[in-house]
């Protein structure tokens, strides 16, 4: 493993911009140990996802910069890539100058990485989830209850329609 990932170095990081800094810097760096392929980077984790449904919208995802990423906003929005956020209003998922398909593949730390950065490459705590649905998770550690609890409501509602209370 890397000298950048070891767990004794990432306990030590404290500010947020050097934990994104390590994490951005180690996309290609194999210390993500995945149960059955063993050591993969980020990069090579994300790539076993593409075409697969995200776990909360249910869309598939997307991998691949050539393919789904553009320097060019005006292209981006003609590819329809503008998708209405519940706070920000219309937002494009963006990187650094480069605009990108609403449901690319990301990874989505589940202890926020800022909060846990010994844990940020712990495989059982990275989920696999589309930008839009991480961009609208943000910082919140609810999240997936959240969607849980919808998912369980709508069931309800469900259930009810079909078997109305007497
Ligand atoms: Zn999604």
């Amino acid at each position: 493993m890397s000298e950048v990932v070891k767990k004794s170095s990432l306990k030590t990081l404290y500010r947020a911009s050097d934990i994104n800094r390590v994490w951005q810097a180690s996309q290609n760096v194999q210390a993500i140990e995945h149960p059955e392929r063993g050591f993969i980077s980020p990069n090579e984790y994300r790539a076993l996802y593409k075409g697969k449904p995200c776990p909360y919208c249910g869309q598939k995802m997307v991998h691949s910069q050539q393919l789904y990423s553009t320097t060019s906003k005006q292209e981006a929005i003609d590819r329809g890539y503008e998708y209405t956020d519940k706070l920000a209003g219309k937002v494009i998922n963006q990187a650094g100058n480069t605009f990108f398909h609403p449901h690319y593949v990301t990874l989505d730390h589940k202890i926020n990485k800022a909060r846990c950065p010994e844990k940020m490459f712990e495989f059982s705590n990275l989920e696999v989830i589309c930008w839009r649905c991480n961009q609208n998770k943000g910082d919140n550690n609810t999240f997936e209850l959240q969607h849980n609890l919808d998912y369980l409501n709508a069931l309800a509602d469900e259930a009810l329609t079909r078997y109305p209370l007497l």
